[in-house]
């Protein structure tokens, strides 16, 4: 194990300073670590593309083609000097006279390669370029095309000699990610490449597999010294795939392993409550539903009971979009803790969040006599002071509230569920404390989310988890109709608005938080609300509530409640009505520079309306200037309301790396090569065999296992548990 963990400043061409820099800018230290830098992308040296079939769509493409021009501009945009290449085959001056570098600006040089041309742009590196470049001859250019102005070129491309019968020969190049810094401090594309070959020299003859033979073969994988050499140069197109598919395995095979052992030491070990009965509780509230429940309903409270009537401790996490009927899931599972003489806590994140809970749920708990209390940050001292005595006598049987059950006298008689809305809100610690509020065992725990999570993101971050899906709406629900205007079109939109509102009905206009130094920049939606005074002013009888960041709580409330309570025929806000207020009344739900935001917020926002019995709209209002990808967003939020569906989407869009979400939800260990965009199948049979290894030898005794346990040692693996904290 010795060259592994040798130092990348013996290497040669490394040497302290670089070693240094190599620590800063990538994290790496040792040759072992080094060789697991993988690269993002492989030039494939062999293939080269015609001109014409160029467009802003292609990644990165080879071009081979023959200098016709070069023109030097200067700062303003003047031609400083221009060389075309002669009837003769040999560089003419065209224009101006000797290049003068000093004030040019940027080289434009034109190519040609028999299908088209295209022009090259540098604003770096100019004389260099300038000079070799020259008229008639030919080059391997390697660079991004992207549309300026409506013609193809390419900014930087990489220029190359041709080399005659070496193209392919050289096949797949990797390129490692870099930083301005390491270029700077020398460590270009080709010295990263030698340093890699270097370090593989010495480190592959001690490599061992971690992974043992027996997996690797039942998975059809190769080794990892093959894995590890051809991920860095590999041979060809299908040696790079068998590398790559080996290092993705590995690295969601112990992401799995290591979460799905918590949870097998967790359901062998860990005592839960048992809740064998039902109780009259649950039957009362369920026989005076005005409604049946849903087939998605009804197998996921299967799921709950099979959960807590066993000995071990729940914990389940909830999925359901908006509106999917989670608060009677959990209002039922609440009342199987009552049913078995336990109380139950739900906690909100937030205040507005726990008082709508609390009338909700009061509502379902009438016909069943179990008495419910609500606990937030205002509550009175005398409320306070009854509740904590409720809670501590058992007359209280479910409890709503915010942080404020975290606190230390909230003292419980016996604790049996915990439901948590929105977990990613809570902090690792807050949710310790409830733990430890238990009736002598921890209490069953069913986290609820009403942002869905792609299931390849729901089995890597909730990986020890389990997880129910209500994927059914309940009957009844109409469809909001959802379309994208441009600015041009807010008169017609304000003319509907004024139809809904005679119609009786209320609604929402939506600004985006915009931040300016970090201050929350109110002009946009001031601005958006003056326009839509003007156009409802109070004259008429309209009235338009303001509801933004900047003002204080009880101008907030005041407003919000006059919208809720249909004072207000339009509310104007800035995404604060993310969460919470439901107001069935409101049909119309605009969103004003709608490209602004990402998918899941969208979806959540529209998820305002369609409440009611009415025909709902969503109208996202784009600006002119709309990037692509927002254009993209905003289509697909057209096309579908499937929650899942969009976040799938969402996932794919992004790509690896960059999950709304992911970060505050917190991915446990770093993705190196996998993505959970792309890698689902690889992820599912990585979990499936993780499942099967732990089925056989939970404990990783066995010692074919050797490795598996010897690689969970390691600190990336050391995994905060999410679900029971002590
Ligand atoms: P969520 O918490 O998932 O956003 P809610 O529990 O608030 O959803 O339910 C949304 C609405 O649907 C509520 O008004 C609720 O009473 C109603 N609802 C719940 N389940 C059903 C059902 N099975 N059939 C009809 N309506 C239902
Ligand atoms: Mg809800």
């Amino acid at each position: 194990m010795r060259e592994l963990e040798t130092s990348i400043q013996y290497l040669p061409g490394v040497g302290p300073k670089r070693a240094a820099l190599l620590q800063k800018e990538l994290g790496v230290t040792t040759l072992g670590e080094l060789i697991r830098l993988y690269p993002f992308r492989y030039i494939d040296r062999s293939s080269v593309i015609p001109i014409a079939e160029l467009s802003a769509d292609l990644a990165f493409v080879q071009v081979k083609a023959r200098v016709i021009s070069e023109t030097l501009f200067a700062k303003g945009g003047g031609i400083l000097c221009q060389i075309l290449l002669g009837p003769d085959g040999k560089p003419v001056l065209a224009k101006g006279s000797e290049p003068r570098f000093n004030i040019a600006q940027r080289l434009s040089v034109i190519v040609e390669d028999g299908s088209g041309r295209l022009e090259l742009v540098f604003f770096k590196g100019i004389k260099w370029n300038y000079q070799r470049l020259a008229p008639g001859s030919t080059f391997i250019f390697f660079g991004k095309p992207q549309d300026f102005n409506g013609r193809l070129n390419i900014v930087h491309p990489e220029v190359d000699a041709p080399q005659e019968g070496t193209a392919g020969q050289e096949g797949l190049t990797g390129v490692y990610s870099s930083t301005e810094k390491l270029k700077n401090g020398g460590i270009t594309g080709k010295v990263m490449c030698k340093m890699q070959s270097g370090a593989l020299a010495l480190c592959l003859p001690e490599i061992e597999d971690p992974i043992p033979a027996y997996i690797l073969q039942e998975m059809g994988l190769c080794g990892l010294q093959y894995a590890l050499k051809n991920i860095h140069f590999p041979s060809d197109h299908y040696a790079l795939q068998k590398a790559s598919n080996r290092l993705k395995f590995e690295e969601l095979f112990f992401l799995q392993l290591s979460l799905l052992k918590q949870k097998y030491r967790r359901s062998r070990f860990d005592k839960g409550i048992p809740m064998p009965k039902v109780g009259p509780a649950f039957n009362a509230c369920y026989k005076a539903l005005p409604y049946d429940l849903t087939g998605a309903q009804k197998r996921v409270i299967k799921e709950i009971r099979s959960d807590m009537e066993g000995g071990s401790q729940m914990n389940r996490l909830l999925q359901g979009d908006v509106g999917s009927g989670k608060t009677l899931v959990a209002v039922l599972s609440c009342l199987i803790a009552a049913g078995n003489g336990y109380q139950s806590c739900i906690m909100a994140p937030t205040e507005v969040l726990a008082q709508q809970h609390y009338a909700n749920i009061s509502r379902y708990l009438a016909p069943t006599g179990v008495k419910c209390a609500l606990l937030t940050g205002s509550t009175g001292t005398k409320d306070r002071r009854e509740i904590h005595a409720g809670l501590l006598d058992g007359s209280i049987g479910i409890i709503v509230g915010t942080h404020a059950l975290l606190e230390d006298v909230v003292q419980f008689k016996a604790l049996g569920l915990a439901v948590i809305d929105e977990q990613h809100r809570f902090g690792v610690d807050q949710r310790s404390k409830l733990w430890s509020k238990g009736a002598g065992a921890p209490p069953h725990v069913l986290v609820m989310t009403a942002t869905p999570i792609p299931r390849t993101l729901a089995m890597t971050v909730y990986g020890d988890l389990d997880v129910s899906v209500i994927d059914e709406m309940p009957p009844g629900r109409k469809p909001v109709q959802t379309m994208c205007i441009t600015p041009g079109k807010l008169p017609q939109m304000y003319n509907f608005i004024e139809k809904e509102i005679a119609a009786g009905r209320q609604a929402f206009i939506v600004f985006p938080m915009i931040f300016e130094n970090d201050k929350i920049d109110i002009t946009n939606i001031e601005q958006g609300y003056e326009e839509i005074v003007r156009r409802f002013p109070l004259e008429k009888g309209y009235k338009v509530a303001l509801v933004h960041g900047q003002q204080n709580n009880d101008v907030k409330n005041f407003n919000m409640d006059a919208f809720a309570a249909g004072r207000a025929h339009i509310l104007v806000s800035t995404t604060v009505i993310e969460v919470g207020v439901d107001v069935p009344n409101a049909t119309v739900m605009v969103i004003e520079s709608a490209q602004r935001f990402g998918l899941s917020q969208l979806h959540q926002l529209r998820g305002r309306v369609g409440r009611g019995a009415e025909k709902s709209y969503c109208i996202l209002v784009r600006d002119y200037k709309t990037s692509k990808e927002a254009q993209q967003r905003l289509d697909l939020m057209c096309r579908t309301e499937d929650g899942f569906e969009i976040a799938e989407e969402d996932m794919k869009m992004r790509g690896p790396g960059d999950l709304e979400g992911t970060q505050q939800s917190g991915l446990p260990v770093t993705l190196n090569i996998a993505s959970l965009a792309r890698d689902g199948i690889i992820l599912n049979s990585a979990r499936s065999m993780a499942i099967k290894v732990l089925d056989e030898d939970p404990t990783l005794e066995a010692p074919r296992n050797a490795g598996l346990a010897q690689e969970l040692k390691k600190d990336k693996y050391n995994i905060k548990d999410y679900s029971k904290i002590s």
